[in-house]
This record gives structure tokens, C-alpha cells and sequence, in this order.
């Protein structure tokens, strides 16, 4: 998922400068992507990816298996400064995420409603939004 114009918000670009400028031997390692000795483990050869989604969030994700609240913590930062606009570090998936969920569900359900049938993607992704949703 892209912003509408493929754009990172600048917000985003502030979470990634903050991780990257913290983190060693930081490497290119494509678009939008990186990699690092991760500051959690002795890490000799980087081991640490970084990745900012399309909403600005950063991920981290070591390779030997340290979770990012142990990597945050070890350059000094919180999971919150992971995310644009600095929120509380949240469990499961964002609002928006799940208003999106609710929308697939919703126009599915209506749809089945109405006695139609949906095609064998929708009802797949109808189903994923089900489960996302705890729909039984
Ligand atoms: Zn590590």
C-alpha cells in the first residue's frame, strides 16, 4: 500500500532519521530498506533490517531474533518512536487497519445479503476480514 502519491510522510521520514542515526554500520539495502548491526545482541555482521511501511512506521527485525522494544531500548528509544506522530505504542493492528476490515466486511455482508455471490477472491478476502474481525 501507497499514499495516493507514493509520497512518505515527512512524519515517517522523522521516525526512520531518529532509528537510523542511533543505529551502526547502517547499509542501503534497497527502497526504503536497510540494514544495521542491531544495537540488542552482539552483532558483528549486521543483522538488523530496517524497513519503513508505507504509513511511516518503522520495522526493525533482527535476524538473531530480538524484538524491536529490546532494540528501541538499546539505542535509547521507545516502540512509540517507531510510529509517526510519536502515539502510544498500541497492541494489534492500527485503527484505520481495522476500519478498513470493517468496511470489507460490511460491503460483504451486504452483498450476501442481497442474495449475491461473491467471487472466489472476495469471498477469500471477506473471510480474511472475518477473521480479522473475530466474526464467527
Ligand atoms: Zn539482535
Amino acid at each position: 500500500m501507497k499514499n495516493q502519491n507514493g509520497a512518505i510522510a515527512p512524519a515517517g521520514s522523522a521516525c526512520l532519521d531518529l532509528v537510523l542515526d542511533r543505529l551502526t554500520k547502517v547499509k542501503s539495502a534497497g527502497a526504503g530498506k536497510w540494514i544495521a548491526c542491531c544495537p540488542a545482541h552482539n552483532d558483528k555482521s549486521p543483522s538488523l533490517n530496517v524497513s519503513e511501511a508505507a504509513d511511516g512506521k518503522v520495522l526493525l527485525h533482527c535476524w538473531a531474533g530480538c524484538n524491536a522494544r529490546d532494540i528501541t531500548a538499546a539505542i535509547g528509544l521507545e516502540l512509540a518512536d517507531l510510529f509517526p506522530g510519536k502515539r502510544e505504542p498500541r497492541r494489534g493492528p492500527s485503527k484505520a487497519a481495522v476500519n478498513h476490515e470493517r468496511m470489507v466486511y460490511a460491503v460483504g455482508s451486504s452483498l450476501l445479503q442481497q442474495g449475491q455471490l461473491l467471487n472466489a477472491e472476495d469471498q477469500a478476502r471477506f473471510e480474511l476480514a472475518k477473521q480479522r474481525l473475530g466474526v464467527k
